[in-house]
């Protein structure tokens, strides 16, 4: 039996080791964590064509993970005009639509999910060798892993893409950080359904209120200057709140109050994307999800891409007759599509940092636009993609 050493225990690398074990493959996962990183992360939103890939593998998270649905985005100025609002997805055959889930406890469903699956934890990968027989992976705890294949899921940052192909481009900054945490209000009733979105003064401002109460939010902030990861780490809760309320004073009084009323930690991170990586696979290494392309958050596009490329790889490996006809073909029918959807997903990412003039042409235009291009059927190509787990795939 083939066996394949799979590099990260995040969204794609245990989403590729049940779609594998499903094609005769035997996986194995290694994850740098020392342990199941269950309340790592904040929140981040499963589209409906990332739910359909799980399905094709028959997982369902739909109503786990805490995830409620989110089948509707509503965006406004931030002097509190109603842009317009924009369906976040489509409704799949049987109802569901995107949904929107606390990513460690997605994580922890996925972890239940792959039961009776290898996952070793305080293994992060160092360095590999490709060798006669396959792929050597080496960690940084000294100890080594010998596998048929080796599949890179290791996120963004990805340590097996810099060994594949050391120029490849390093992941480029969007000009955007992306700050978030929970909250709570007495005065905001729920937001069933709906995540609100608002372009303000400064910076942009997202919120859904739960039916306990509980506030979801998150803020973009437009950095001129790359910050490092570690210096908005060094930023405490309370100068988050500090810097944010005085970011949106100009906007919608309800911002500052979810800021102000935010509980526990608020997370920062600088936003990154890969437009396009020349080199997807190599030899017995390929490498999937945010290790390859990964995009922006503003299109809600990650873990979905992340569910999509691991069902289509074990597919690849299932259908044709060796690995590299195999990462040949998951690479064909993969790298237009994810690579459109980063560059969406960019697009989006740009309106959220317009300047005074453009602001204002944005607000007169926007309600406009959406009703133009942001109905379901222009979106359909992103959200309605479907992965049939029985179709077969050719190798032209
Ligand atoms: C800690 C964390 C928090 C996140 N929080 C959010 C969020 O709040 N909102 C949002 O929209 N998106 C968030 N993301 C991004 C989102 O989860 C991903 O875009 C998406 O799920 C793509 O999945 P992936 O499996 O390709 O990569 P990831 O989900 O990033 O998973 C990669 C995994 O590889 C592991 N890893 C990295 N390097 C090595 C190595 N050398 N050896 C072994 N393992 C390694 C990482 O620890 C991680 O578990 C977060 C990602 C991470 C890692």
């Amino acid at each position: 039996m083939t066996k394949a050493l799979i590099i990260g225990g995040g969204i794609g690398g245990p989403v590729a080791a049940m779609a594998l074990q499903r094609a005769g493959i035997e996986p194995v996962v290694y994850e740098a964590y020392d342990r199941p990183a269950d309340y790592v992360g904040l929140f981040l939103n499963i589209a409906s064509n990332g739910l359909d890939a799980l399905r094709a593998i028959d997982i369902d998270v739909a109503g786990r993970a805490d995830g409620f649905p989110i089948p509707r985005l509503v965006m406004w100025s931030g002097t509190g005009k109603r842009l317009g609002e924009v369906a976040n997805g489509v409704r799949l055959a049987d109802g569901t639509v995107s949904m929107c889930v606390r990513r460690g406890l997605l994580q922890r469903v996925l972890h239940e999910e792959a039961q009776g699956i290898a996952f070793e934890y305080g293994k992060r990968l160092e360095s590999y060798t490709v060798t006669a027989g396959g792929v050597e992976a080496r960690f940084a705890d000294g100890t080594r892993a010998a596998g048929d294949i080796l599949i890179g899921a290791d996120g963004i940052h990805s340590r097996t893409r810099r060994i594949l192909d050391p120029g490849s481009p390093e992941p480029s900054f969007t000009g955007l950080v992306s700050v978030g945490g929970y909250s709570h209000s007495a005065s905001l009733a729920p937001t069933t359904n709906t995540q609100h979105l608002v372009f303000g003064k400064r910076a942009f401002f997202g919120y859904l209120v739960r039916e306990s109460g509980e506030i979801y939010w998150f803020a973009n902030l437009y950095y001129p200057d790359e910050p490092t990861r570690q210096s908005l780490a060094g930023v405490s809760a309370s100068e988050w709140k500090r810097q944010l309320i005085e970011l949106f004073a100009d906007d919608m009084p309800l911002i500052r109050e979810i800021i102000d009323n935010s509980t526990g930690e608020i997370g920062a991170y600088p936003v990154h994307d890969i437009p396009a990586s020349p080199v997807w696979y190599r030899g017995p290494v390929v490498l999937i999800g945010d290790a390859v392309h990964a995009t922006s958050p503003n299109a809600g596009q990650g873990a979905a891409l992340a569910c999509e490329d691991a069902v289509v790889l074990a597919k690849c490996l299932r259908d044709l007759p060796d690995t590299a006809s195999a990462f040949a073909a998951y690479e064909r029918l993969r790298r237009a599509r994810v690579e459109k959807v980063v560059a969406y997903s960019r697009r989006l990412g740009n309106a959220k940092t317009a300047g005074p003039v453009a602001r204002f042409f944005r607000d007169l235009m926007m309600p406009l636009a959406l009703k133009i291009f942001a109905n379901e059927k222009a979106h359909a190509w992103m959200y309605t993609h479907h992965i049939d787990w029985n179709e077969k795939v050719g190798s032209a």
